[in-house]
């Protein structure tokens, strides 16, 4: 039965790594972060922003109680009925609520690049999800992707 405690090859090992990684970042620096917007990260399978078709939605809520990160917040129009926002800022792409739609009332989308400037303007309503969110483009980007080769990260510019 493990005790939970790591050996101490296993300690050794993980320091003598960790050594390693530092002494090749000093010699070699790799950068991790980007300078957003001048470059920006190839996004890869990422999910990206949810649209709402409010006249196929039903009401029914299951995308509110699928919701793991309790993102989805339930208004209430005019006639009564009440419809999905999403807090962007608690939402964790996972789309489970798109796949629980039973209408397909709410749509996956490609736009990836998602940014805001207050975490109020975060705080999607209905109305707001009917409508993709505008991607400010202030500069010519630089297409960068981040690759991991033996556990290290590399920036690779892309074509
Ligand atoms: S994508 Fe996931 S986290 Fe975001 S609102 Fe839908 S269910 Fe919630
Ligand atoms: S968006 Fe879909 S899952 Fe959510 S309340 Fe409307 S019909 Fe139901």
């Amino acid at each position: 039965m493990s005790s939970g405690k790591l050996s101490y090859s296993a300690i050794i090992k993980a320091t003598i790594d960790a050594i390693s990684i530092a002494a090749r970042n000093f010699v070699k620096p790799e950068r991790i972060t980007i300078y957003y917007p001048y470059e920006k990260l190839e996004y890869g399978r990422a999910r990206g922003w949810i649209g709402l078709l409010v006249e196929k939605c039903t009401s029914c809520m299951m995308c509110a109680r699928i919701c793991p990160a309790n993102a989805i917040k339930m208004y209430v129009a005019p006639n009564g009925k009440r419809y999905p926002g999403i807090d962007y800022g608690r939402c964790i792409m996972c789309h489970f609520c798109i796949d629980v739609c039973p209408t397909e009332a709410l749509f996956p989308t490609d736009i990836k690049e998602l940014t805001w400037y207050d975490s109020k303007e975060m705080l999607y309503t209905p109305e707001m999800e009917r409508e993709p969110p505008k991607i400010h483009q202030l500069h010519k980007p630089i297409k960068v992707a981040i690759k991991y080769a033996g556990g290290i990260p590399k920036k690779v510019k892309l074509a």
